[in-house]
């Protein structure tokens, strides 16, 4: 079990089939402003491939796109909303299928309103992680050891998540509402990157 970082790519057939655990590091919460610095994979294997993105990076990564964008392989993410504006407005690619564990603890752990990626793990695996990174600079040129370990450590523990989450799911009866709203997800992004981030257009408000 080891952290790989990767600069501007990931290297060819480093991960195995099946679904992949995917998660985004960005200068911000602001997408078109605020640039994709870093990709983190994982194929639930335990080992972890982090790639980075320099500032003025083209984001030529055919090997990493590939894999985004196959739709044979479902994308395990947290919030996928925010990984799929990120990845699509930066790379240019669905990456969908998706499967994503906020929306899945949303529709099923219904008696708590914590559905933080760290709430996640402790209940459903008994596993501290730690969030002391998350707004750290992303776009230096050396990556800490803590922000590799806090990077990898976010798509970590998606895959024994999702197992538990599809059981919740098919259990409380809310598989195919998960499904839809899973599908709908890359639109739900696509409009964020249009201008509706703020707005639900499925309020009565306006
Ligand atoms: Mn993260």
């Amino acid at each position: 079990m080891a952290v790989y970082l990767h600069e501007e790519d990931l290297p060819a057939g480093v991960l195995g089939s099946g679904p992949i655990a995917v998660d985004t590091e960005t200068m911000g919460l602001l997408t078109p402003r605020d640039r994709l610095c870093l990709v983190q994979l994982s194929d639930g294997g335990g080992d972890e491939h982090l790639v980075r993105f320099a500032p003025g990076s083209s984001y030529d990564a055919p090997n990493l796109k590939a894999v985004l964008a196959d739709p044979a392989r479902v994308k395990l993410y947290h919030f996928a909303r925010f990984d799929l504006a990120a990845i699509e407005h930066y790379l240019g690619v669905v990456a969908a299928p998706v499967f994503c564990t906020k929306i899945a603890s949303k529709l099923t752990r219904t008696y708590t309103d914590r559905h933080g990626l760290k709430d996640l793990v402790r209940e459903l695996l008994g596993k501290e992680l730690s969030k002391q990174q998350q707004s750290s600079d992303w776009g230096g040129t050396e990556l800490s050891e803590a922000q590799r370990e806090y990077a990898a450590s976010d798509v970590r523990y998606l895959h024994a998540m999702h197992g538990i989450l599809v059981e919740r799911l098919a259990r409380e009866h809310r598989s195919e509402a998960a499904q839809a709203a899973f599908d709908y997800l890359p639109h739900r992004a696509r409009l964020d990157l249009m201008g509706w981030a703020d707005k639900d257009i499925f309020s009565h408000e306006s």
